[in-house]
């Protein structure tokens, strides 16, 4: 299936997925949040590990096999693997492979690469999700700015994450973000609610849009925020694996991804690496 069929609205895994327009937005209550925090703090533990071990030499699947291994070890199950039959626990994009890179063998980290590592861990009924992009030693000065500025963005969306806002506060923070440090959206993928099912509603986009209706954030949603900005053009195509999305014209790709909760008064960053 070409994932292009059905652009929007969808979210940003897998290409055949598409978040059913209709479905009602999941409100977790304080048990299931508590569940949430545990899932989405092994996802922060294991990204932050895979993003003090990349080095040159290695391979895509060598943070794989860590990935699932201490995924494992922690008491859940990696989200990723064997969802619609993806056959990883991570997604490992390089350079110009915008999302859902397969991780391989053959596939070594050089000097210079920048990689997102995107992964989920589902633990007793719900998942976390998160993204982390990856300079690998020195990197050109455009790279180390296009990687701070989908940084940047992620966390302007993040900002606007309280009961009252709307989606659309998070979407146009984000755009203003991304243009302010003149870099292109893709717009090929969205974030999306994330609770018992890794993918659920609502969208969540990246760019002003009246593609879906737009909602009214609520104390107990759970959002997956993950801007995604490329260094030139904004669209993408999809390799012959079914997975693998690039960017059109070879330019780089950057993303960022948090599991975010919306609190009484604001937001938490479940997935926050900060402290571990
Ligand atoms: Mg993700
Ligand atoms: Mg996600």
């Amino acid at each position: 299936m070409n994932f292009l069929t059905n652009l929007l609205p969808n979210v940003s895994f897998p290409p055949a997925l598409r978040v059913e327009s209709g479905r009602r937005i999941e409100i977790k209550s304080a048990s299931e949040i508590e569940t949430m925090r545990t899932a989405s703090k092994i996802v922060a533990t294991v990204l932050k590990e895979i993003s003090e071990m990349t080095t040159a030499g290695m391979t895509t699947a060598d943070l794989d096999h860590h990935a699932e291994k201490r995924i494992r070890q922690l008491g859940a199950t990696p989200s990723f693997k064997g969802y619609h039959g993806f056959p990883a626990s991570i997604c490992a994009s390089v350079n110009n492979e915008v999302v859902h890179g397969i991780p391989r063998k053959r596939k070594v980290i050089k000097t210079g690469d920048v990689v997102k590592i995107d992964t989920g861990a589902y633990y007793e009924g719900f998942h976390g999700d998160s993204c982390i992009t990856i300079a690998v030693g020195k990197v050109k000065p455009q790279a180390e700015k296009l990687i701070a500025a989908a940084e940047e963005a992620l966390y302007a969306g993040i900002a606007q994450v309280k009961p009252g806002n709307t989606l659309m506060d998070i979407a146009g923070a984000i755009e203003d973000s991304i243009k302010a440090n003149k870099f292109t959206v893709v717009e090929d993928f969205t974030g999306h609610g994330v609770g018992r099912n890794l993918h659920e509603e609502p969208a969540v986009f990246n760019f002003r849009t009246k593609r879906a209706p737009n909602v009214t954030l609520q104390p107990g949603m759970t959002l997956a925020i993950e801007p995604i900005l490329n260094e030139g053009s904004k669209h993408t195509r999809t390799l012959s694996d079914r997975w693998t999305v690039v960017t059109l014209d070879r330019s780089l790709s950057a993303q960022w991804e948090h599991t975010v909760l919306v609190t009484e008064s604001g937001y938490e960053i479940l997935t926050d690496r900060t402290g571990l």
